[in-house]
């Protein structure tokens, strides 16, 4: 296939990477075009603009920070559906809201493509190994279509009609963020006590309320491993987008809306460009407690 692939931060650049070395020929876009560079080692065309990118594309791909980037990528000045080849199907696989995806699905199927929304579970090294869990939701023809482009990316679960990948990502991401504040409300605890933080993760680990989150994020918090693999202000935009889901379904959510509070509060004490494990150096700061020194 010809692929245009739009935006290659942390997890878009080894995605589309993965997309290349199954054979795939390439066009890349990205904001900040120096982020698009290392691509042209995998043999990818640099293009100028989305539109540029799109044009001739059997399939244009979208891995972008958020709903202004999308829209501005879509159908902003050179956007991609500028350049939209006829009946090329448009894959967004970032995290933005169920209505981003409607909107987009009408915007491309009115100049003759085809939509699918396919956010993906996983962080950077998933990416890189092609290891995502991807959320493919759309007609279930398109979503076929798209399958063995997706699968390049990692392993594909259908659920839904479009905007029932976006839908299922924010409540996994809801999910995450209590998993990681609480997580991270409890170490500090831990260390206020004086307990031994690494018996502390043995335990969580061993028993009913363990997760593969803590065991591969706790041993990188004590060590002050921040370097991010999803930054903490994306975590914040996802929990603005599942507050404002819910909002619109009548559904209020005080505890999710404090966590979305706490992740504002550490964004404003300058670590939302970390990892968001990072939250933990917030309840440091009001604990005046450290987990470990360094
Ligand atoms: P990232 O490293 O911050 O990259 C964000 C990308 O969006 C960059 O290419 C950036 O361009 C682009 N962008 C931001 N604003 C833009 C705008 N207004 N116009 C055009 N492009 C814009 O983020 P990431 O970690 O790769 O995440 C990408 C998406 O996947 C997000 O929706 C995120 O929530 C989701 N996600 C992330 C992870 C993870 O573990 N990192 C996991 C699952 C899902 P520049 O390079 O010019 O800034």
């Amino acid at each position: 296939m010809n692929v245009a692939f739009l935006g290659l931060g942390t997890m878009g650049a080894p995605m589309a990477a993965n997309v290349a070395r199954h054979g795939h020929t390439l066009a890349v876009w990205n904001r900040s075009p120096a982020r698009a560079q290392p691509l042209v080692e995998a043999g990818a065309r640099v293009a100028a603009t989305p539109a540029d990118a799109a044009g001739g594309a059997d399939a244009v791909i979208l891995m972008l920070a958020d709903p202004i980037a999308v829209h501005a990528v879509v159908d902003g000045p050179y956007g991609l559906l500028e350049g939209l080849a006829p009946n090329a199907l448009v894959i967004d696989m970032s995290t933005v809201d169920v209505d981003t995806a409607r909107v987009t699905d009408a915007k491309v199927r009115a100049r003759g493509g085809r939509f699918v929304d396919a956010p993906v579970s996983g962080t950077r090294k998933p990416a890189v190994e092609g290891k995502l869990v991807i959320m493919a939701a759309g007609d279930p023809a398109d979503v076929a279509r798209a399958r063995p482009l997706l699968e390049t990316m990692g392993r594909v679960v259908p659920v839904g009609a479009v905007g029932q990948g976006m839908a299922t990502k924010l409540v996994l991401n809801g999910l995450g963020a209590h998993m990681m504040t609480g997580f991270s409300a409890m170490l500090v605890l831990a260390a206020k006590l004086g307990l031994d933080l690494r018996a502390m993760l043995d335990v969580i680990g061993g028993g009913a309320f363990s997760s593969p989150l803590y065991t591969a994020k706790g041993p990188r918090m004590i060590a002050r491993d921040f370097e991010p693999d999803f930054t903490l202000k994306l975590m914040h935009k996802d929990q603005e987008l599942v507050l404002a889901t819910a909002a619109s379904l009548g559904y209020e959510m005080p505890t999710l809306a404090a966590i979305r509070d706490v992740l504002a509060q550490a964004i404003a004490a300058g670590y939302g460009d970390g990892d968001l494990s990072g939250v933990v150096r917030l309840f440091e700061d009001w604990a005046k407690q450290k987990i470990s020194e360094g």
